[in-house]
């Protein structure tokens, strides 16, 4: 079998492209548009954006408070979402799902909250030099407050987390680890479940950034033993302004609230304010209903495709992808660990990444260019930027020889 044929057996990606609108158009005056930054963000698929849009014609109420029909509907809807959140991460319970905005603000809600009330001056909290900037700054933020240490444990070459140095940064002191699954930048999927037993054993809670994780394979918050998990749907076909926290019920329970307001209540005086049970403490404010309506249609596409399906076809892009990089003249992959998901970071001798960018945006592919929001990563491999094409599951070799191409002409330019 033909490597091509290969990759239409595991998920027919022509197909899978039919499914998504912003795909059909061309760019940059006729071109095919070749959408290869889905680390960033993905593409909607039309069930996506039906969803949405018909919870704005049919359902739109206000959620757990109203005694119509309307209301019902709209809670049944964001109520609904929370459960199929908690199947697709093999949550325990619903209650351990804390719906808000993404990554970021479920990170920086587990320091608030957890962070404020759990560590004290010289306690550690560990992470890895890999981290998005997501999982760095709420830590530095919540050190500053509390006059606790942030340790980092160091990557390889390869852009692997050093293991060993890793067990040997933990320590009694440590009380959080907070990794990244996979990495944004490099593509590394991380031992997690192994880092977690470290932690654990160490007396540490583990947290889990699992933005680049959940769009691409099997995610079992109880497997990796992930006290927090955090989850952004908008990379994975789902709407944006609406994400999930995982924790632990027992963890959650004893947490402080983050952000006062409706519905975080159970009583309000002017004496004394008591707090709602997990997730409802969490969740001040009216809430992204029409994003709880497309985030579930996102599970339900990724569910139809097979997440299966899904991994192993992005694996044949990477592998079909580095292969074809490889052999592009003075390009280097920043990124060569055992296990990735399908990212691949470059640089182009002599070539900024973000004329790299500019140029492969005329022949109408879209990567992205920069740091990544991993700065600190490229502090590591010595590089100011790099170029980033990330696949999901609409991709083919086709975008992938257009991208090869398209760095054929960088290199016209740039002779
Ligand atoms: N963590 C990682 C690894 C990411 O790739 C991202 C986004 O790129 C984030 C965290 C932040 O996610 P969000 O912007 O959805 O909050």
């Amino acid at each position: 079998m033909t490597a091509e044929a290969l990759v239409h057996s595991v998920l027919d990606s022509l197909a899978v492209r039919s499914d998504f609108p912003a795909l059909q158009q061309t760019v940059r005056g006729g071109k095919r548009l070749v959408y290869l930054d889905n680390a960033a963000t993905s593409q909607k698929p039309r069930a996506v954006i039906d969803a949405v849009q018909k919870f704005y014609e049919r359902d739109n109420g206000s959620v757990h408070r109203g005694v119509y029909e309307l209301s019902e509907r709209a809670t049944a809807v964001y109520e609904g979402a929370r459960k199929k959140i908690a199947r697709f991460l093999n949550a325990k319970d619903a209650r351990e799902i804390v719906l808000l905005r993404g990554t970021s603000e479920a990170i920086n809600l587990v320091a608030y909250t957890y962070g404020r009330k759990n560590v004290r001056a010289g306690d550690e909290i560990l992470i890895t030099e890999m981290e998005h900037h997501s999982n760095i700054v709420p830590w530095q933020m919540l050190c500053e407050a509390t006059g606790a240490v942030l340790k980092v444990a160091p990557i390889t070459d390869a852009g692997e987390v050093d293991l060993q140095a890793f067990e040997k940064l933990l320590s009694a002191k440590t009380k959080i680890v907070s990794a990244v699954y996979v990495s944004n930048s490099l593509g590394t999927v991380n031992p997690i479940a192994q880092m977690s037993a470290l932690a654990h054993a160490a007396g540490a809670v583990m947290i889990v950034d699992g933005a680049q994780a959940a769009p691409h394979f099997l995610v079992d918050v109880q497997a990796i033993g992930a006290d927090f998990f955090a989850f952004s749907p908008h990379k994975m076909y789902g709407p944006s302004g609406i994400g999930a926290l995982y924790g632990r019920y027992e963890l959650l329970d004893a947490m402080p609230p983050f952000l006062g307001g409706g519905h975080m209540i159970s009583n309000v005086t002017f004496a004394k304010t008591t707090y709602a049970k997990p997730p409802a403490k969490f969740e001040a404010g009216t809430p992204n209903m029409e994003g709880a309506a497309g985030l579930a249609a996102a599970i339900d596409y990724v569910q139809a495709l097979g997440i299966d399906a899904i991994d192993a076809h992005e694996q044949l892009l990477l592998k079909y992808a580095t292969d074809a990089l490889a052999k592009v003249a003075g390009l280097r992959i920043i990124g060569t660990a055992a296990r990735k998901v399908g990212v691949v970071s470059f640089v182009l001798d002599g070539v900024h990444p973000h004329d790299v960018g500019s140029i492969l945006d005329r022949h109408g592919v879209c990567v992205r260019a920069g740091h990544h929001c991993t700065q600190p990563v490229m502090e590591r491999f010595k590089v100011p930027a790099t170029t980033r094409a990330s696949f999901g599951v609409y991709n083919t070799m086709e975008d992938v020889d257009a991208l090869v191409e398209g760095l054929a002409a960088v290199r016209k330019v740039f002779s």
